[in-house]
């Protein structure tokens, strides 16, 4: 089958989080099952020029945007047997130093931006030969798709048009715009109502999506649940419950040729389930690098995570601060960015307490792999999380996570009460300080418990999210879907 993936982030060639792994790793994934994948995804600064054997594709376009007529040209590789990548550019609006953003302060032009992204997409969605069966979108930057998609079929025959399916990574992030930017899209106002695209008087591109596309799945089951209510649901809750039977939970997986402890050129030291000594070594290595002291004995925590409320990293402060009060041993190592005041508060905590904690501002791919590595327990308190990833590369790296049970989390980490044999993690429920800290306090008394440790340490690194696997069940969802319209 030939499925069209919409995505406004893709690994390697961009990332701001866990979307751009998923798509990359999806993709490659069912294009090893013998599917034919064509990715479409913004040429942003510097893409084309990483993307080795990128080409112009011969296909220049022009794109009625509200009153102006925008060009752009799409860029094409073949990244292996049955896997396209098709990248739109468009250097005003794409070859730019950020994504979506500069300095935490979003671009104001987001609207026309990603509404021309998904207008290019509707072209290869209709033009590709043979057309894609179905048209996956991701996020709110391609949510206006399974709207146009729908719109296109209503105003001319397209008896080949695609069946469309919505996943939503994060339903925090909505894309709201002013009503009056509606006009970008083209299509007649009548169109925008509580049934497409408006919500409390504003443009909700994510919200287009969720009303029109056929299918609709987010990144973990327990998170498929959480949306359905006030608490996780954004907003949206009521339209989630309205299409509760439409709506399906599928865990993201890993790429364990990305994420692997051995043959990794990021990591100084391999090993595996059957010789850890190369962990200790890589521990080493990180707490030089890092500048805490060589302890062998002390165990080392860490977090690499975007800087912001969901991540419960404000909760993470509290909690080692009351650790380091109470004495407690431990080092912890923190790889992030994001809001300036959580940035201030860790450097803080760093300078006040150089033996033990150590910061690192910024994004840096490498690093995370070796903090991954070396550490011996990884810090995930998010108040939410639609699957998380940080927590599944943990477990494969022989760290054991320590989670709180909300969403993917829940979903992919098993707590020593929960079942002492399958055991791979602690997990707390309260998102409070208080709670995170006691957890840590947990993980110290594994830490000197070893047989424990070391069984969970091999449950996780035995576990299997891999995409081999986790791809079955989109290629389900999908088969289902070409059968039922
Ligand atoms: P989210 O998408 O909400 O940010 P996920 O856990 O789903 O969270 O995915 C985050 C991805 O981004 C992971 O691959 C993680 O390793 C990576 N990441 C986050 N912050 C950094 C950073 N500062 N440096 C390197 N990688 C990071």
């Amino acid at each position: 089958m030939r499925v069209l993936q919409v995505a406004s982030e893709v690994q390697p060639f961009s990332k701001t989080g866990g979307l751009a792994d998923m798509v990359g790793a999806l993709s490659r994934a069912l294009a090893r099952k013998g599917h034919q994948v064509d990715i479409v995804t913004p040429a942003y600064r510097g893409v084309l020029a990483h993307a080795v054997g990128a080409k112009p594709a011969n296909w220049r376009f022009s794109i009625p945007l509200g009153g102006q007529w925008e060009q752009g040209e799409f860029y094409r590789l073949e990244i292996e047997s049955g896997l396209t990548i098709w990248f739109v550019d468009h250097p005003r609006f794409f070859d730019r130093p950020g994504i979506y953003n500069e300095r935490q302060v979003d671009y104001p032009d987001n609207a026309a931006r990603f509404i021309f992204f998904t207008k290019a997409a509707l072209l290869l969605a209709r033009f590709l030969d043979p057309n894609p069966a179905l048209v996956h979108c991701h996020d709110w930057q391609a949510g206006l798709l399974p709207l146009l998609i729908h719109h296109a079929k209503v105003s001319r025959p397209w008896p080949e048009a695609p069946a469309t399916l919505m996943t939503i990574h994060n339903l925090a992030y909505q894309g709201w715009f002013p009503a009056s930017q509606w006009g970008l899209t083209n299509i007649p106002i009548s169109w925008f109502h509580r049934d497409s695209a408006e919500a409390h008087g504003q443009m909700n591109l994510l919200k287009a999506g969720l009303m029109l596309a056929d299918a609709l799945t987010t990144v973990s089951p327990r998170y498929a649940r959480e949306i359905g209510t006030p608490e996780f649901g954004c907003g949206l809750e009521s339209i989630l419950l309205r299409r509760e039977y439409e709506l399906t939970g599928i865990l993201n997986g890993v790429d364990y040729e990305e994420w692997s402890t051995t043959a990794n050129s990021y990591l100084p030291h391999s090993y595996s389930v059957d010789s850890l000594e190369g962990k200790a070594a890589n521990k080493r290595e990180l707490q030089a690098e890092m500048g805490l002291p060589d302890e062998p004995d002390i165990p080392l925590f860490a977090n690499i995570s975007r800087l912001t409320g969901q991540k419960g990293v404000d909760l993470q402060l509290d909690a080692l601060r009351l650790l380091l009060y109470e004495g407690a041993q431990f080092q912890f190592v923190l790889l992030g960015s994001g809001e300036p005041a959580l940035e201030q508060a860790y450097r803080e905590l760093a300078a006040e307490n150089p033996r033990v904690v150590s910061v690192r501002l910024g994004f840096d791919v490498a690093l995370a792999q070796r903090i991954e590595a070396g550490a011996d327990f990884y810090l995930m308190p998010s108040r939410f999380e639609p699957c998380g990833l940080n927590q599944l590369y943990s477990l494969r790296y022989g760290t054991v996570p320590v989670v709180r049970a909300t969403g993917g989390l829940d979903d992919s980490v098993m707590d020593i009460l929960e079942n002492r044999d399958l055991a791979t993690g602690i997990k707390f429920q309260e998102a409070s300080a208080r709670a995170l800290a006691h957890a840590i306090r947990k993980a110290l008394a594994v830490y000197r418990e070893r047989p424990l440790l070391d069984h969970l340490r091999r449950n996780g690194m035995k576990a299997d999210f891999s995409w081999d696997r986790q791809a079955n069940e989109y290629v389900t969802l999908y088969e289902h879907l070409l059968h039922e319209i």
